[in-house]
């Protein structure tokens, strides 16, 4: 067992940090939280393509750099501890890419995987429909034949960077009559199609950063079905374990983790600074145990896709862990700010940038977010522990 990075790993930590510390002077970004699913910066996103940082992992041959699952953790890390505005590009290089790499024709491979390695492919996930979200083989979004074309209708909730994608990962029934995990399709389409009509959902933060996504008679050249026709559901259960599996899951509000502490330290109450209150220290350290346990168990994650398995239970596991942990966060910053705590951003009274409001209502939606808290729970009791499904 070994925790340490190597000197390589140690110094491209340091690169990608003089990289992100230079983007904060120029003002390219503020701190955020949530700032690799709400941030949205093509300018940022073109200079991390410049970088190489997209598609880090993907084999050489595709326009990837072939570098280690270690090496993107330790950019997606530091990305996060930044609170960089990554939306743009984060899901296609999580899971779309590797879905394309993993499924993907040449054609598709070709036409695909270099748009989104410039950051000019912006993908949003079109998977969750009003009555299909823990049980995602119950949807009804169609996908029919016609010639070289399926025609597509139905609707999609809660389709992540709606507002700005310029392609949608969009998941349909191709089989009516089969069973339902048997009949389902994937597909990577043009977000700027004929019939396509995307309408913001506002959520609790004021964030329209999900939307509700229609498609009336969508025309869909076949070409753009990812691997097997009816396979799609078995395709996509690989593919949310990477949709689970990152630091975002634990990191999501690290700057908020971050200010908190700092706010402690610089902030008097009684004549004494906060930090050496002993319930604030209390606290502080207890959510300081929980991140370092998160931390080793998303650390765990990268491991075994580094071992080139795919990490399902293990993804589980970290996903549930973190998210509640992010949840604590928000709660305590909360509670340690105070009435002006609950300030959202806007007010000039708002401490720390209103990052714990907007954290705090946020959060809550985490544990749903690919997968809920009980779904994650029962792969851990049934794959995890060999318990019988329900
Ligand atoms: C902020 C946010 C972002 C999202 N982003 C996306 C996105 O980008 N793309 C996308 O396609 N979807 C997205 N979703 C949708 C998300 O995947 C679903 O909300 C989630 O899968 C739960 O589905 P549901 O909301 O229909 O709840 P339901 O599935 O109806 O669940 C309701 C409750 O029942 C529990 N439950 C359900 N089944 C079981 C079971 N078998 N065992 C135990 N308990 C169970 C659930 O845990 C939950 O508490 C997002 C959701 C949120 C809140």
């Amino acid at each position: 067992m070994d925790f340490k990075f190597t000197e390589e790993q140690e110094a491209f930590r340091q690169e990608v940090r003089s990289f992100l510390e230079e983007e904060l002077k120029k003002g390219t970004f503020k701190p955020g939280c949530d700032g690799w699913i709400q941030g949205y910066s093509p300018e940022f996103t073109k200079k991390v393509a410049g970088k190489g940082w997209i598609g880090l992992t993907w084999p050489k041959e595709y326009g990837g750099q072939g570098r280690s699952e270690i090496d993107r953790l330790i950019l997606t890390e530091e990305m996060l501890r930044y609170g960089a505005p990554a939306a743009c590009h984060w899901f296609a290089d999580r899971q779309i890419g590797r879905s394309v790499l993993a499924y993907g024709t040449e054609e598709q491979k070709k036409e695909l995987l270099p748009q989104i390695l410039k950051g000019e492919a912006y993908v949003g996930l079109g998977m969750s429909e009003p009555e299909a979200g823990s049980d995602l083989a119950s949807l009804k979004t169609r996908a029919v034949e016609d010639g070289d074309y399926y025609i597509i209708d139905g609707q999609k909730m809660w389709t992540s960077c709606a507002r700005f994608m310029t392609h949608v990962y969009l998941v349909a029934r191709t089989d009516p009559d089969a069973p339902k995990h048997r009949g389902i399709s994937e597909f990577i389409i043009d977000a700027g199609l004929p019939g396509i009509t995307i309408s913001p959902t506002i959520d609790i933060t004021g964030s329209e950063a999900w939307a509700e996504v229609f498609y009336d008679g969508v025309r869909v050249h076949k070409k753009y079905l990812i691997g097997e026709k009816n396979r799609g559901f078995y395709q996509i259960l690989g593919q949310l374990d990477y949709e689970r599996a990152g630091l975002e899951r634990l990191m999501g509000n690290y700057p908020l983790l971050d200010a908190i502490i700092q706010f402690t330290r610089e902030t008097r109450r009684d004549g004494k600074p906060l930090c050496e209150d002993r319930l604030i220290r209390q606290k502080l350290a207890q959510l300081q145990i929980e991140f370092e346990v998160g931390r080793l168990l998303t650390y765990r994650v990268v491991l075994v896709m580094e071992e080139g398995r795919a990490p399902n239970v293990e993804a589980a596991m970290a996903k549930a862990y973190c998210t509640t942990f992010e949840q604590r966060l928000a709660s305590v910053a909360t509670e340690i700010l105070g009435l002006y705590g609950q300030l959202i951003a806007e007010s000039r009274w708002a401490p720390i940038l209103g990052m714990a409001p907007h954290s705090y209502l946020g959060s809550k939606g985490y544990s749903l977010q690919a997968g809920t808290t009980e779904v994650l729970k029962n792969i851990v009791a049934t794959r995890g522990l060999g318990l019988p499904t329900e």
